[in-house]
């Protein structure tokens, strides 16, 4: 049983983590866990680009971005689950690591590729998180 299950979704290959997301509903409700929904924006990664942005610009995209991930929760993540959705900035492995020690996670759900390329084994978001996450971690394909 769980306590706080993680699940990060990249919204631009939600199609992508189907099967992960139908996975982290059904432990959630077996587990009566709360669902923590995050998203990664990484538009802004090169500090030399970022710095073009002045705070607004950055906090709007930012709100937009959070405005999608609402969306997504509303259309996918049924009422009987007690979910979080959050939305940060940055790299998407260290951040969601970061996350799931904030939040006391002790699962995190998460798909094992973006791209539909599977010539790597995991993606390179998963095995980061696969590699260092000290909670479980279930990895879908
Ligand atoms: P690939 O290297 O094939 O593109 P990734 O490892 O990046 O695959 O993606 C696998 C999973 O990692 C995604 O389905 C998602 O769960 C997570 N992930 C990747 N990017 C993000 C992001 N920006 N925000 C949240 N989760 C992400």
């Amino acid at each position: 049983m769980y306590k706080n299950i993680l699940y990060p979704v990249d919204l631009e290959h939600t199609a992508e983590a189907e099967k992960a997301l139908k996975i982290a509903i059904d432990e959630a409700r077996r587990s009566k866990a709360k669902l923590v929904v995050m998203t990664v924006a990484t538009g802004f990664g090169m500090p030399i680009v970022a710095s073009f942005f002045d705070d607004s610009t950055v906090k709007n995209a930012l709100k937009e971005v959070a405005r999608h991930l609402k969306q997504f929760v509303d259309e996918n993540i049924p009422d009987d689950i007690e979910t979080n959705a959050i939305v940060v900035e940055g790299n998407p492995a260290e951040l969601i690591l970061k996350q799931a020690r904030k939040n006391d996670i002790d699962l995190i759900v998460i798909a094992s590729h973006n791209s539909q390329i599977e010539n790597l084994l995991l993606g390179s978001c998963a095995a980061k998180v696969v590699r260092h996450a000290q909670c479980i971690v279930t990895v879908v394909k």
